[in-house]
């Protein structure tokens, strides 16, 4: 099937990616004429596991091609999938600049019947303005007569095991009112459910906030755990072995329970202002997600506060090394990290930092700046003469450090873990001050 794919962004560069791997014809799109330039010469803009190959394959064999030109195919396209930016606005809302945008120039460009679909997540009613925008411009070009449908089509592939799950997705929403269109679309995307997932269909606005309900919903689990840990402190309970005690439950399961330094990234901190802000103009209240909202701003200044609480509050020329800076594992994503939060309140104070992350510095460099902040190569340099390390994200190979080379480099065995990497005990016999997040922090080691 042909298609083109708006945006070549996360999202849309791996749709685009993985839809000619099942060997489609994909035209990716994206304004940003650097980025068009780059991918025609193999340079891919993020960092995404197993991406980089699947583009070069995909572009060598003629399937996937790049344009700034969102006209390029259009005359054998049928679906155009929209995957641009949809960033938080000032009050909290989401900004649908970019959607409409790319709506208004579909309007103006398409000569065919097309099927419309929103990939960006956006707020209930989205697809209607949608609608109206390319019908407003059919109609200023005198081509009313031309027919499209629009599609909603959240997607839920997490950074960083984009491919994975793009390829196996846990299932496949289309929201559609008309019964042809779906049946495309499932056309579409059968060879991504040969694993017997499922695709459902139901109304577009059902769609649209599927995508929120299920961001809002992971996002609860996190500030919940997070919530719990700082009575479990207090308490002298250990959040970890919580986690187990309620994940196995079958009626709430493991996922998404680890107590730590709060959601960050692209997508949780938008979508829960979003939502807030979409019941808000209903005329609803919005108290649960307000409050997961708060504990997760919180939490990030708590560890702070720690730190700070460690040293008495002078922080004048300490030294810390930093372990992580994207805002998770395997990606490069600095939108939200707690890194930039943590980092940026302990600088204030007059801290210093050697900072180390194995895919993320130069976005963080731009973010950050380099006032206080020497960027190096190898995660053991940071400890050099540190007065503590922060652990802030949890890459696999912080997992099993050399404890004793660490304790020869750094200044004081002192480790503010905030993703809860290592046993108390352990930490304890090997001669550290260890402190991490919910697991008995008055009362000492449980092991
Ligand atoms: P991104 O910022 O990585 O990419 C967006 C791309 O769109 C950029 O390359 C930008 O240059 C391009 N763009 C903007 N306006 C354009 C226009 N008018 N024409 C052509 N290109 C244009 O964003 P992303 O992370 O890929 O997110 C895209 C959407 O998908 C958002 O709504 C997001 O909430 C949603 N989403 C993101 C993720 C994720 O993990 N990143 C997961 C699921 C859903």
């Amino acid at each position: 099937m042909k298609l083109t794919v708006v945006g070549s962004g996360y999202v849309g560069l791996v749709t685009g990616a993985c839809f000619a791997e099942m060997g489609n014809d994909v035209w990716c799109v994206d304004i940003d004429e650097k980025k068009i330039e780059n991918l025609k010469k193999g340079i891919i803009p993020i960092y995404e596991p197993g991406l980089e190959d699947m583009v070069k394959r995909n572009f060598n064999g003629g399937r996937l091609k790049f344009t700034t030109d969102i006209g390029e195919g259009l005359e054998d396209t049928l679906f155009i999938f929209i995957a641009v930016g949809t960033p938080p606005d000032e009050d909290g809302s989401a900004d649908l600049q970019h959607v409409l945008a790319v709506a208004r120039e579909v309007g103006k460009r398409m000569q065919k019947y097309l099927i419309i679909v929103n990939k960006s997540t956006v707020p209930v009613g989205t697809a209607d303005r949608v609608r109206d925008t390319v019908r407003d411009e059919l109609n200023a070009r005198d081509r009313g007569d031309l027919e499209f449908d629009v599609v909603s089509n959240p997607e839920f592939l997490k950074e960083g095991a984009a491919i994975d799950d793009f390829m196996r997705p846990d299932r496949i929403i289309i929201g559609t009112d008309n019964v042809r269109t779906a049946e495309l679309m499932k056309e579409l995307y059968a060879p991504f459910v040969r694993n017997g997932h499922p695709i459902f269909v139901m109304n577009i606005k059902s769609a649209e906030l599927t995508k929120y309900a299920a961001n809002a919903m992971l996002a609860t689990r996190i500030s919940f755990m997070n919530e719990l840990s700082r009575l479990c402190e207090i308490a002298g309970a250990d959040i970890e072995s919580i986690r187990l005690g309620i994940g196995s439950d079958s009626r709430i399961g493991m996922p998404f329970l680890y107590a730590g330094l709060g959601y960050g990234g692209s997508c949780f901190p938008k979508d829960v202002k979003a939502l807030i802000h979409t019941s808000k103009e209903f005329g609803l209240g919005a108290d649960i997600l307000a409050a997961v909202e708060k504990v997760n701003q919180e939490q990030r200044l708590y560890f702070v506060e720690r730190v700070s609480a460690h040293f008495k509050g002078d922080l004048k020329n300490r030294l810390f090394g930093v372990w992580g800076l994207s805002f998770k594992p395997q990606t490069d994503d600095m939108r939200e990290a707690p890194a930039i939060e943590i980092i940026g309140a302990l600088r204030d104070r007059g801290a210093s930092f050697r900072v180390y992350d194995p895919v993320a510095m130069e976005l963080a460099k731009t973010m950050l700046g380099e006032k206080n902040i020497e960027y190096v190569s190898n995660y053991y340099d940071v400890l050099k003469d540190a007065d503590a390390l922060l652990l802030i994200t949890e890459w696999n190979q912080f997992r099993r450090p050399d404890f004793e080379r660490m304790k020869s480099i750094m200044k004081n065995p002192l480790i503010f873990d905030g993703r809860n990497q290592y046993d108390l005990m352990k930490m304890k016999e090997r001669g550290f001050d260890y402190f991490s997040i919910g697991r008995d922090f008055i009362h000492g080691s449980t092991g």
